[in-house]
Formats: C-alpha cells, structure tokens, sequence
C-alpha cells in the first residue's frame, strides 16, 4: 500500500476531456490498496481571466485583499467538484475537499499566503473510507477563517506540502512538460531534460523564475524530505526528480540551468542623500508592505554632494505600490527623481558548482556581449549569476547564455 499525492496544473486539467484524461491516468496508475490524493488547479487560463475581471471593474486596488482571494480561489473549485464527480462517474469513490476543509492553515498575506502547518485529518479520514481525496491547490484558511491564496503557482506548493504532511510515499508534479529542463523549453530549443537535480539547485532556479515549480513548494520538499517528481501529465516519460542529493552518476556540469524572468520591474532613485539610514528606511517601508526587494544596487558617492543613485527590482505586480512608496520618501528626502521601467527581465545561470570555479562570471557576461545584449544590474548569490537586460533581448539572452555552457553536442 503506498500513499500518493499527485498534482495536475491548469493546462492538464484545461478542458471537460482533459479532466476526463486525469480521473482515468489516475485509476490506471492505482493499484487497489494505493490511497490517492489528488490535488489541482483552476482549468486553464482561469486565474488570468479572474484577476483581469477584478482588474477590469476596480483597477489595481484589488491587490492583496481578502475579496481577491475570496475571487482567485474560486477556479480551483471548479476543477475539484468536476474531477470528484468524474471519478464517482467512473466507479471510483471520490470527495472534493477545499484547502480550509483539508486542514492547510496559512498566515494572513492575502494572496501571498505562506501555509504555516496543515492539519491533514479530515483527509487521512476520508482516503480510510476508501475515497480519492481531491483537493483544491492554491488556497488555505487563515486564523479568521477567511480564505487565502499562496501565490501565482502555489498549487505546487499545496500538493508538496500536503505530501509532507501525510507522509506520502511519493509527490508527483503532473505538467505540461515532461521534466525539469536546463532552461524553459519554450525559448530553448534544445534544452535538455535532467534525470534528477537537487532541491537547492531547483529552489534557485525557480526563484529566479523557472515557472515550473513555485519556489516555496520546492523549500516544502526540503523541508519535509519529500522527493519530488517532476512529470508530463500527456506522456508517460520518466521525468525530473528533485532530491536532496544526485544519485546517479550523470555528466557533471558546472552550471545546472539557465532562467529567465520577465515578471520584474526596475526603480531607479537618483540623488538621495549620502547618509545612516536613508536604505534602511526605504527597504523598511517595502518589507512592511510585504514587497520583496530583488536586485540592489547603490552607486558610489557623489563626494561634490554627498549624493548617491539607487537602483533596485521588485516583482511587476509590486510596481505601483512600491513606486508609491518610494516617491512618498523620496519627496521627504528631497530626490532628483525617481524612474521606473517595466521593460527589464532578469536572466541568471544556476549551479552550485560554480562555487570554486571562477570565469563563470565571465563565460555569462562574454555570452551576452557577443549576443549584443547590454547588461543594466548584476547580482550573484553563492550558486547563481543574474543579469538585468530589456526585455525585448530575453530570448537571445537566455540562448546565448545556454549555449554557452551547453554547447551543441556534435
Ligand atoms: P502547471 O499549470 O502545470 O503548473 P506551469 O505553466 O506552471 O504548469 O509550469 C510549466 C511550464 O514551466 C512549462 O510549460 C515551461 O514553459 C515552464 N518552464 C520554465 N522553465 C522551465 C524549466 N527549466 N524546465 C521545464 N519547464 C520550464
Ligand atoms: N491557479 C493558480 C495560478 O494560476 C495556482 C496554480 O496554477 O498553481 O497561479
Ligand atoms: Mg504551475
């Protein structure tokens, strides 16, 4: 008997016949004793089309509010009620449950919700009774009982969280791609698939936007222990395992992928005041709106005028808040000016064997200059190396910096 928890995204659950396609994978693939938890998404683009409904009505005061929740987790609603019904169709006893009714309990950042421990009782229950648990991905339940999403891709993060809670045997991530690629197959064509990457590896990677894991349900498997697999939901194709260590002997690359992310803006603060204090008020009043800052950069002193320009990134839907925020302060401190441009995108190459190899630096930023690519910001981290650039360059970008250190084998 193993316990299983299988996750299905927006595309694989995109359509009646593709619901239909999931309910009947999901049987084949059961061996009677199996208990299965099956946890979804809304179907298809329908969290876009939510958000732009509330976007259209009310503009951009809808961010981050209980009402955008309370709209947002209604898609994967849906998608629970219908694939219950089609496994109750196909013989299979089945109970849709949402994310409060399986115990996932969350902090209070409106759809930015973090799962702070789920009680998974309601569910352990219902699989005793013989049933296909299937629950709503995305949403938990805050301390008021009122309901939160986690974050665009958090169904991710539910299915591996709920793995982790229950003690599953295996979590398996069913997508539109087969597997973890060395950057998004999409831009790069020829990508190549890994067998197996660990989950400090993908936990950069998809902070710095390999959209197919959410980043917070890759720090649950660590966490947890849960090895994660990474698999086409329309093939039956081996796929990624995400793990704490390699356990085969696979060819030992340096740089493990490379990202792109095109969900970020750039705040430009020219002429603030060269003193104590002025940086940590600023990225004070973002942390207290819940903004994360990404790339920071101050520049030398201006010694003629104790001045200094800073330049940093945040994600595009934090823009017109952190804008705000940074003009409110930059009017008390008596700025030249403040830009921003939305037209930035962050490319970075990740491998944690980088460390101790220096010229990684250098082999990216040589990448971009022969594919004329002007770099705007650079930041590192122990195991990555990211570039700022416009965003119309991202897709040469990300394969000039692939090429680079995948080179075509011949
Ligand atoms: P789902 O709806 O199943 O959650 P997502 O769209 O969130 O699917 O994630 C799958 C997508 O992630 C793929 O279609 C692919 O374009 C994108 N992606 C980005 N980077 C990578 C990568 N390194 N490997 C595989 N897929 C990636
Ligand atoms: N439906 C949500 C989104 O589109 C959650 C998810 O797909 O993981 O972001
Ligand atoms: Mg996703």
């Amino acid at each position: 008997m193993a316990l299983i928890v299988k996750k299905f995204g927006g595309s694989s659950v995109a359509t009646p016949e593709k619901i239909m396609a999931v309910a009947q994978r999901v049987l084949r693939e059961k061996a009677p004793e199996d208990k299965v938890v099956v946890v979804v998404s809304a179907m298809g683009d329908t969290t876009d089309d939510l958000v732009n409904l509330a976007k259209d009505l009310v503009g951009q005061p809808y961010q981050y509010t209980r009402e955008m929740d309370m709209l947002l987790s209604t898609g994967e609603q849906i998608t629970i009620a219908l694939l219950a019904m089609t496994f109750n169709k196909l013989g299979q006893p089945a109970i849709s449950l949402t994310g409060a009714q399986a115990g996932i309990n969350t902090n209070k950042a409106y759809t930015k919700g973090k799962i702070l421990g789920i009680k998974p009782k309601r569910v352990l229950d219902e699989l005793a009774k013989g049933n296909i648990v299937v629950v709503a991905g995305f949403q938990g339940v805050n301390a008021d009982g009122d309901i939160l999403t986690l974050g665009r891709g958090g169904s991710d993060t539910s299915a591996v969280a709920l793995a982790g809670a229950l003690k599953a045997d295996a979590c398996e991530i069913f997508t539109d791609v087969d597997g973890v690629y060395s950057a998004d197959p999409r831009v790069v064509k020829d990508a190549r698939r890994m067998k197996e990457i660990t989950y400090t590896e993908m936990l950069e990677m998809a902070r710095l936007g390999a959209g197919v894991m959410q980043p917070r349900s890759v720090e649950m498997g660590k966490h947890y222990g849960v090895p994660i697999h990474v698999r086409s939901t329309f093939t039956c194709d081996s796929g990624t395992f995400i793990r704490e260590e390699y356990t085969v002997e696979e060819k030992e690359f340096i740089i493990r992928g490379v990202t792109h992310d095109t969900n970020v803006a750039k705040i430009a603060i020219l002429g603030l005041p060269d003193r104590p204090g002025v940086a940590y008020k600023i990225f004070a009043a973002l942390a207290k709106s819940n903004i994360d800052v990404d790339m920071i950069v101050q520049s030398i002193r201006n010694t003629d005028k104790n001045i200094i320009d800073m330049v940093f990134t945040v994600a595009q839907p934090d823009l017109p808040q952190a804008k705000a925020l940074v003009e409110e302060l930059g009017n008390e401190m008596h700025v030249f000016g403040i830009l921003v441009d939305y037209n930035v995108a962050k490319v970075s190459a990740v491998g944690a064997g980088m460390l101790g190899h220096p010229g990684i630096a250098a082999n990216m930023f040589g990448a971009l200059s022969d594919a004329g690519v002007n770099i705007e910001v650079i930041s590192t981290s122990e195991i990555s190396i990211s570039c700022l650039i416009q965003a119309d360059k991202v897709k040469e970008a990300v394969n000039a910096i692939h090429t680079r250190f995948f080179p075509r084998e011949s």
